[in-house]
């Protein structure tokens, strides 16, 4: 059998890395593209530094040279942070500009390459929970966002509508020049090897890291009055359901999530239980997005046989920890 070869955009980043690790495991021949190397494991067989707001750029990676195309393009490159990054408005243009840029970028590179080839890659993109309507999620007992939900349109943020836009970008290149792709809304994927500090981090992040630091008595801020309920799905989880995915014949769009709801104050609490932590919860003003958001997996179990089995404790104490033993690294 030959070997498949797999293009990973946004490889340096959070879920990038570890898809690429997980290829990388499976046998693929591996090219991962980034504005910077992955911080904790590298491995790829080809790591490329570079900016794919670069239309010469993109082309570039995507070519294999003899004619050859990538079995699998995976774009998860983006301009993205957590609730502070998003929500405070300081980054909209910005992150508009660069994550559409990246993505008309990609695919008129596939476009290119599959009219002079007749071959195309199979294209992953990946869009977000945040393109869902803001009136849908008002209520911290969220029922859960179908896909069907997303339309009359009216996410929350500009980070959502560019990945409205681009999950249609998507779906059109598809359609009008034959590219196969499959489109995956997630919602909050979380883990190891992540960002944990610096202002880009997500919220499962940040609080881990904020209980770990915090001596017993002490106390942690919340934005908001943390009743805002989310649900979040573990990286390997997440990567299961890709894959599931690209050999599925569903272009989506899917969500890839948990329908485990929690409040962020209660994901706080199950954090301060790791290290039985009696800590207490200061709410501060601060973004926190819509009031109830979670995932139905109807679709996704209907068409993949997918659905999440881990549950948010066990995966946040892999988490936690993890994040403990950065800290305590830095120290
Ligand atoms: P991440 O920020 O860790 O990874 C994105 C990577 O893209 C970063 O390493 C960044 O350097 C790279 N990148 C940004 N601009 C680039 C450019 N111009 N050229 C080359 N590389 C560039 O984010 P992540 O959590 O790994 O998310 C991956 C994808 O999944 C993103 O598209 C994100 O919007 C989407 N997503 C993630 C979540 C989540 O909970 N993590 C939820 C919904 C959607």
């Amino acid at each position: 059998m030959t070997q498949k070869r797999a293009l990973v955009l946004g490889g340096g980043g959070f879920i990038g890395g570890h898809l690429v690790k997980r290829l990388k495991s499976q046998g693929y021949w591996v090219r991962s593209v980034d504005l910077k190397e992955h911080l904790y494991f590298a491995n790829p067989d080809e790591f490329v530094l570079g900016d794919l707001r670069s239309f010469d750029f993109t082309k570039s990676v995507l070519d294999l040279s003899n004619g050859e195309v990538f079995d699998e393009v995976y774009q998860l490159a983006a301009d993205m942070g957590g609730a502070g990054y998003i929500f405070s408005g300081e980054n909209d243009a910005t992150v508009m500009h660069n994550s559409s840029q990246i993505n008309l970028n990609v695919l008129d590179a596939i476009k290119g390459l599959t009219l002079d080839s007749g071959k195309s890659p199979t294209v992953f993109y990946s869009s977000s929970a945040c393109i869902y309507p803001e009136e849908k999620q008002l209520d911290t007992e969220n029922r859960g966002l179908k896909e069907e939900d997303a339309y009359p349109a009216n996410p929350d943020s500009d980070y959502g509508w560019e990945k409205l836009f681009s999950e249609r970008l998507y779906f059109a290149y598809s359609r009008n020049f034959g590219i196969p792709v499959r489109v995956a809304r997630f919602h909050n994927i979380f883990g190891p090897e992540g960002t944990w500090d610096g202002g880009k981090e997500k919220a499962p992040a940040a609080i881990c890291r904020k209980v770990a630091n915090a001596q017993e008595g002490a106390h942690i801020e919340i934005w908001g009055d943390g009743n805002q309920t989310r649900s979040f799905l573990f990286i390997d989880e997440c990567l299961d359901a890709i894959q599931n995915f690209m050999v599925s014949n569903f272009q989506g769009p899917i969500n890839i999530g948990s329908e485990e709801l929690v409040s962020i104050n209660d994901l706080a609490h199950i954090a301060m239980s790791f290290e039985n932590k009696n800590l207490a919860i200061m709410n501060i003003a601060g973004p926190q997005g819509v009031r109830g958001r979670n995932s139905d997996n109807s679709l996704v179990r209907a068409k993949l046989g997918w659905d999440y089995k881990l549950s948010l404790e066990e995966g946040l104490k892999i988490t936690y920890f993890w994040i403990r033993d950065q800290l305590q690294k830095k120290a």
